[in-house]
């Protein structure tokens, strides 16, 4: 007989904590799992999947205006904003039940509620405490707003930019990430005049292969987005129902909405670490070793509260085999090498492996790049200029090729094939005996035979 209540607890329901949950059930232990805002974490209800939504919205806006092109004609279209937001909360609503009846039906016994640990085997949920063997943390991160003047106070961040009353006809966004780009993407495209306010001299960051971020930028320029690089907001004031955004470089913005899209840091508030003795990194992150596991044995973590990945496929990977290790007799880790991501810009940008400076940085001058840029075919009858780079980097003494970058429609649908091939250490000369299928943008990634240095 177990001295425990249950064999594992999962703190947190989002992606990880769901997963981790879900499979360690279905290897036959006891499990309960806590949550205290909404089934699905970020991901479903504040992140990803309403984004996704968002950019469908606003890539309906693109294909009117492209339609014309193509002969038809097409009368005045408006987008009723609140039919949208509100049939979007009803696919949330309707994905929250779906996770419920996941857990549920896997004989995860759930707790709703605020979860603290207590102990090194003890989760406290309201006034009660359970007791388990093993705990997972699993509880994300959280929105990050830089100290500003009335930032605070007057700015949105990604959970509140998905419940906007109305569109914002000026919006500003602060920060060049993944969040501030797609969002710059999406009101633009919705008719919205955006400017982007970032630090930097160019956009995303060094993450991304330095032509990527030019060619995104240059592409997201094309569509009238206004960029500000190297200019910091230094205070957000009301001005009746708008922001006045005081800018250190430049004259200040009257805007409808301010976003920050600066960041977010791991969602550790509340959680008892310290009394614990739970070990913390860099920004508050629960330090954990190759095996998920913190200075504290029984105690694990996953996902975004880790801040290693902030990528939702990552939290469930870790998830995922951390449990199959713990219960289900399998030897399993996740690489973290060749993560492929995709930032649902506009155009979109994806890429998998090293960038051109890593690359050069590990392997000297034992590469070769191969760059393609191009109108897609679908673009010209459209009347759009808008251009696509595909970019390979290869390492000439073993023709692996080790970089895989793409800005262009549906970047991410197709890296996300090639970076199956990159996995299985697919060599250039597999690309080059690759046939292409005709006509598609993907098909370039196999036909690029002349090395661009
Ligand atoms: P990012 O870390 O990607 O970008 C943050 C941006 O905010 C950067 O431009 C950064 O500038 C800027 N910034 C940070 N602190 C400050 C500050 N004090 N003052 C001014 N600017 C600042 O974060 P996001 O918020 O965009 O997204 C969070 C994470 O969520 C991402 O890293 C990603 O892991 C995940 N995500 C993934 C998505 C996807 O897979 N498609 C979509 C959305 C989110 P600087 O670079 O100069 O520090």
């Amino acid at each position: 007989m177990s001295p425990y209540d249950v064999d594992l607890f999962v703190i947190g329901a989002g992606s990880g904590g769901v997963r981790a949950a879900r499979i360690a059930a279905s290897h036959g232990v006891k499990v309960a799992i806590a949550e205290k805002t909404f089934y699905g974490g970020t991901c479903v209800n504040v992140g990803c999947v309403p984004k996704k939504l968002m950019t469908f919205v606003a890539d309906y806006a693109s294909m009117m205006e492209d339609a014309a092109g193509y002969g038809w004609e097409i009368g005045e279209r408006k987008l009723e904003w609140k039919t949208f937001i509100s049939r979007k909360n009803d696919e949330i609503n309707r994905l929250n039940g779906i996770y419920e009846k996941m857990l549920a039906n896997a004989g995860v016994e759930i707790h709703w509620g605020t979860a603290q640990l207590a102990g090194s085997h003890g989760v406290r949920v309201g006034d009660k405490i359970i007791t388990a063997e093993r705990i997972i943390v699993a509880t994300g991160g959280k929105v990050f707003i830089p100290n500003i003047e009335g930032a605070a106070e007057h700015g949105i961040t990604s959970d509140d930019v998905f419940y906007l009353e109305e569109q914002p006809q000026t919006l500003v966004v602060a920060g060049v990430g993944y969040i501030g780009l797609e969002f710059a993407g999406i009101f633009k495209r919705l008719g919205s005049d955006v400017h982007v306010i970032y630090r930097r001299d160019k956009i995303l960051n060094e993450a991304f292969d330095e032509d990527v971020r030019d060619f995104l930028e240059g592409e997201m320029t094309k569509k009238g987005i206004n960029f500000h690089p190297k200019t910091n907001i230094t205070k957000v004031e009301k001005k009746g129902k708008q922001f006045l955004v005081h800018l250190d470089n430049g004259e200040p913005i009257l805007a409808d909405q301010v976003l920050f899209a600066t960041g977010r840091t791991p969602n550790t508030d509340g959680l008892n670490l310290e009394k614990v003795g739970v070990k913390t990194a860099r920004g508050g992150a629960i330090a954990v070793n190759e095996e998920e596991q913190t200075n504290i044995p029984s105690i694990y973590a996953v996902g975004d509260v880790t801040d290693r990945f902030a990528l939702t496929p990552v939290a469930l990977a870790e998830g995922h085999a951390l449990v199959d290790r713990l219960y289900g007799n399998k030897e399993r880790h996740i690489s973290y090498d060749n993560i492929p991501s995709a930032v649902f810009s506009d155009p979109n940008t994806s890429q998998v492996g090293l960038t051109e400076a890593q690359a050069r940085e590990k392997f000297g001058d034992d590469i070769d790049i191969y760059t393609s840029q191009f109108r897609a075919m679908r673009m010209i009858l459209a009347g759009r200029e808008e251009r696509t780079l595909m970019k390979l980097i290869v390492q000439r003494s073993t023709d692996l090729v080790i970089g895989l970058h793409m800005v262009g429609s549906e970047a991410g649908e197709i890296v996300q094939g090639f970076a199956t091939a990159m996995i299985a250490g697919a060599t250039k000369d597999d690309f080059d005996r690759t046939i292409g299928i005709h006509p598609t943008s993907a098909e370039e990634f196999v036909t690029m035979r002349t090395k661009t240095r």
